[in-house]
């Protein structure tokens, strides 16, 4: 099912009356397609969880329509929207085996959708083959391991096939090797069952490797939309190119003059359609190339080695980071007592953008 968000807004009136109030999501507009992950990705505070809230019903939006399908879902309970939440603290009722906290939604059920124990032992049955803890059902929430856990709130979550699965943060609370294997579950199970699901996190690496499409966020407005490669390549501002990638881009106060892009007093790259003035340069690590004779001049601190490739780590005083890091083919390791380095750039992982607002300015093809 695919899921429509036009022009939602929430403000949260001020406390005691007084004062501005928070505008926590400012009209979004946005549609999530069917069956797709899409992660809503941005820093703390900027609007993600309010966001879930309202698509699931918690909260209701102070402007905007919510559409499930061709449903407007807006003014509907969060009770009969059909979602499935999972949340970053497991929330399994802890008295309860790993079997009852699965099948409690079912127990709420009415008319002609109340289950019989066999139809809900078969349901509990085949969600938890689905996330695989089907040993664990006898067991109480505190025999288990956070990962296990966090299967069972996911399992407690699909049982009643929802139209719609909603994560808030679910990773969080692993440890950093269980993060990894269960983001995997998760990305495995989702695709299984075909649910469309919604992942909210800050971690934009856990985004980029779990969804089909991200929804960056910042101060409660959106972004950028799109899929993950295509917000790496194309970031639409300087807020999402910093926020996307490891190690992260490098950002340089920087100048166009005819056409041609200066740091310091190095002429490094042709950015033709590019207005003169000062701008910020953002250049990806994996954007320089290593070569003698290149244009931009660093003086180089250390080389790091990370096995297939090597990281430069130098210094430029137009960088607005302590270090310039560079990612290298470790064949091109420059040779030891160097004092200064220089490099090349590729164009397609340099992005200039507006030094006041942060947009992009485009420049050749991506013009
Ligand atoms: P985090 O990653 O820290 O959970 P978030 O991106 O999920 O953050 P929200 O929890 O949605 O952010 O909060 C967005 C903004 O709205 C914040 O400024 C927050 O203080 C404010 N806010 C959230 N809930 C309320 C509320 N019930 N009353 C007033 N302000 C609120």
């Amino acid at each position: 099912m695919k899921v429509v968000l036009q022009g939602l807004t929430k403000k949260f009136p001020p406390r005691g009356g007084k004062g501005e109030g928070v505008v926590a999501v400012k009209d979004f507009t946005f549609e999530i397609p069917d069956g797709k992950l899409v992660a809503l990705l941005g820093p703390s505070g900027c609007g993600k969880s309010t966001m879930l809230n309202m698509i699931c019903g918690l909260e209701k939006p102070t402007e905007g329509r919510i559409f499930f399908g061709d449903d407007d879902v807006t003014e509907i309970s969060p009770e009969l929207r059909g979602v499935g939440m999972v949340f970053q603290n497991y929330a399994l009722y802890p008295h309860m085996s790993v079997y009852n906290n699965i099948i409690f939604p079912l127990g709420n059920l009415k008319g002609e959708e109340k289950m019989t124990k066999e139809q809900m032992k078969e349901r509990a049955d085949k969600v938890a083959g689905l996330v695989q803890i089907r040993e664990l059902l006898e067991r109480k929430p505190k025999e288990l391991s956070g990962g296990q856990q966090q299967r069972v709130a996911i399992a407690r979550a699909l049982v009643k096939t929802p139209r719609l699965l909603l994560m808030d943060e679910p990773l969080s609370n692993l440890d950093a090797r269980l993060r990894l294997q269960t983001r995997e579950e998760i990305r495995r199970i989702q695709r299984e069952t075909g649910v469309t699901t919604v992942f909210v996190t800050h971690d934009q690496e856990e985004a980029m490797s779990i969804s089909d499409m991200i929804v960056v966020m910042k101060d409660g407005e959106l972004h950028q939309f799109g899929k993950p490669q295509e917000v790496y390549d194309d970031p639409a501002n300087l807020f999402v190119a910093k926020f996307l990638g490891t190690p992260a881009i490098n950002v340089f106060d920087a100048e166009v003059k005819g056409g041609k892009l200066i740091i310091g007093e190095d002429t490094v790259l042709d950015v033709p359609g590019v207005r003169d003035g000062k701008v910020v340069a953002g250049i990806r690590p994996e954007g320089f190339i290593y070569d003698p004779a290149g244009p931009l001049r660093c003086e180089l601190d250390r080389v790091e080695v990370m096995g297939r490739d090597i990281s430069i780590v130098s210094k430029n005083a137009a960088c607005e980071a302590p270090v310039v890091r560079s990612i290298i083919d470790s064949d091109e390791r420059p040779e030891d007592g160097l004092k200064t380095v220089s490099f090349r750039l590729r164009p397609g992982k340099v992005h200039v953008f507006e030094p006041e607002t942060g947009e992009r300015l485009r420049f050749g093809k991506g013009k």
